[in-house]
């Protein structure tokens, strides 16, 4: 058991002050405000839980900065999906657990501590399953044990290259499975993590043009019970597609066709009518945003404002991992708003209330729904992933309250958080991640060799 003492943190009920917080087996045991710091405590002077990234492709950080030379063409999320499937055919399961364990160390040191990691990469270079078909899966896993990160897992199901069963092309040979094999993978990814502490698993069934109604119906009963995760609407092209399959465009046909609820993630739903909009916010399931990789992707703004009207819930994932932070996300997430509104102060829900703190409260709520956490934020009975912030940050410095939070969000870079505990170990102090130094240098050789 360890004892932290907090001089304010940010709680369920909203900020308290003299924050006392027990931790047992990676849990939070008690909470009590108004305590004085006793002789044992550890003592921080601010205080807020981790957040989720509720979705992350680990891999694609090997290949950040990569795509942003311009092309023959008009450069698009396609031209883009073309270089990082060059990217991905070429890596080993150790270069991808030395990517991965970069990625979360970066996560942890920016306030993320937990991972919805849409998993695809599934086959070798060929395309043949490894001898253990989870092998890529138990390398996440890997990477999420030695860095401390909270792991939900959410095995892709992709068969497919287009909308109707179009056969895949050759660049998504590593991704591809039968429903059998598929059963086969989610069995093996469930042993994976069944000695990570606090792990879970899902399913993600890619994309309405990687799955047919057919698999789906199929591959939905493996998540027993667990999230569903599936990318839908993020590209103008693909709704166009999907109307040409359908007639409908993807939310709507998710929502006529499959039962999404709160256990679904829609990721992105970028594109949606003000009909969808509202129906996708009824249905009690989360969106996914991931403001930075819709930018660097030209994919479209959210109708987040509409959304959060109708009473839909957000979380945020880091998606492409092109830039990793909870306050790059949330901050790009407002800014988005504000450039199509001309307005500022978009997601703020009521006068007087902080811009900050919304996104914060939101976003965390909505990725603990997602990844299908029991209890979430300083209280007992969740995991112990806290943040404290460096209150001498020239951003931080003299405020207090949801102050802090905005000052975190919009005035600061990479290096507001302080320490960070992960299932209640401190594997971050002072801004830096115990393994940073061994996971650069193993990430380096990975990717010098990757691009030699
Ligand atoms: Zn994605």
């Amino acid at each position: 058991m360890s004892t932290l003492h907090f001089g304010s943190a940010l709680l369920p009920s909203g900020w308290a002050e003299d924050v006392q917080v027990t931790v047992t087996d990676g849990v939070i045991t008690t909470v009590a405000a108004g305590v004085a710091p006793s002789a044992g405590d550890e003592r921080h002077a601010l205080a807020v839980p981790g957040i989720a990234s509720l979705h992350s492709h680990a891999f694609q950080r090997g290949m950040a900065g990569l795509a942003e030379t311009r092309g023959d063409s008009t450069d698009t999320f396609w031209t883009w999906r073309e270089t990082m499937y060059r990217f991905a055919l070429g890596m080993t399961p150790e270069d991808i657990e030395a990517v991965a364990t970069l990625l979360y160390v970066e996560m942890l040191e920016r306030g993320f501590t937990r991972i919805g990691e849409f998993h695809y990469l599934h086959h070798d270079r060929n395309g043949a399953p490894y001898a253990n078909i989870a092998e890529t899966a138990t390398r996440i896993a890997h990477a999420c044990e030695v860095t401390g990160i909270g792991l939900t897992l959410l095995p892709s199901f992709y068969a497919h290259g287009s909308f109707g069963g179009v056969a895949p092309h050759a660049g998504q040979r590593r991704f591809i499975c039968s429903v059998d094999q598929f059963a086969a993978l989610m069995d093996a990814s469930r042993a994976a993590v069944r000695a990570l502490p606090g792990a879970n698993v899902g399913i993600a069934p890619h994309s309405l043009r990687a799955v047919t109604p057919d698999e789906l119906a199929a591959i939905l009963p493996l998540a027993e019970g667990g999230p569903v995760h599936i990318h839908a609407a993020e590209q103008v092209k693909e709704v166009e597609e999907c109307l040409a399959w359908s007639d409908r465009r993807p939310v709507a046909w998710l929502l006529e066709h499959a039962p999404v609820d709160r256990h679904w993630c829609l990721i992105h739903a970028t594109h949606m009518t003000a009909t969808e909009t509202t129906a996708l916010a009824g249905s009690g399931s989360v969106a996914g945003l991931c403001p930075i990789t819709e930018a660097s992707l030209g994919d479209g703004i959210f109708p987040t404002r509409e959304f959060l009207a109708a009473g839909g819930r957000f979380g945020i994932g880091t998606d492409s991992n092109v830039l990793v932070g909870v306050s790059d996300e949330l901050r790009q997430l407002e800014y988005g708003q504000r450039l199509k509104q001309l307005e500022r102060n978009v997601l703020s829900d009521r006068p007087g209330a902080s811009t900050g703190r919304v996104l914060f409260d939101t976003a965390l709520a909505g990725g603990a729904q997602a990844l299908a956490q029991p209890a979430t934020g300083l209280t007992a009975g969740a995991r112990a992933d806290i943040v404290t912030l460096d209150m001498a940050h020239p951003s931080l410095a003299g405020r207090g309250g949801d102050a802090v939070i905005d000052g975190w969000i919009f005035a600061s870079g990479a290096d507001a958080v302080d320490c960070v505990w992960a299932g209640g170990n401190k594997v971050v102090e002072g801004g830096h991640h115990r393994l940073r130094g061994a996971a650069r240098a193993a990430f380096n050789a990975a990717v010098r060799r990757l691009l030699a």
